[in-house]
């Protein structure tokens, strides 16, 4: 059954079909995408609030197609600053710098236990791991 929802935009109701906000508001935010991504097109040095008076498109908007990967910022467009938001560094797309996606992505194998460069240590730290844990409950009673 479909989902009725009010649109966080304009307010008004309409059937979810996977998207937060209605058609006619997604119409608008397609056109403003397409709007700012020609302005950084034509326009490579502008800063993002240049961006966002000439465009009238938010900034909080602009940072959002940023961050969805949708935008690129060209090594041209360096006053656009996006930071990394795990080490503040600034990065031209998305929302980690590469050195912290590596290190992301590192953290999720090891994990999940896709760690492949280091397989014998695992084990043995969790052995290590719950000799302590033994101790220290023993010591607790
Ligand atoms: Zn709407
Ligand atoms: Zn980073």
């Amino acid at each position: 059954m479909a989902e009725i929802r009010n649109c966080p935009r304009c307010g008004k109701i309409f059937t979810y079909m996977g998207r937060p906000i209605c058609i006619k508001c997604l119409e608008v935010e397609e056109s403003e995408f397409k709007i700012v991504k020609e302005y950084i097109y034509d326009n490579p040095g502008a800063t993002i609030s240049e961006v966002s008076q000439e465009t009238e498109v938010s900034v909080e908007k602009i940072m959002r197609f940023l961050r969805e990967e949708r935008l690129e910022i060209k090594s041209e467009n360096c006053n656009l600053i996006l930071e990394c938001e795990r080490c503040g560094r600034s990065i031209k797309t998305g929302r980690f710098c590469d050195n912290c996606k590596e290190q992301i992505n590192k953290d999720f194998r090891r994990e999940f236990g896709m760690d492949k460069d280091k397989p014998v240590q695992r084990p043995q730290y969790r052995a290590e791991k719950e000799k302590m844990y033994t101790a220290t409950r023993r010591k607790g009673n």
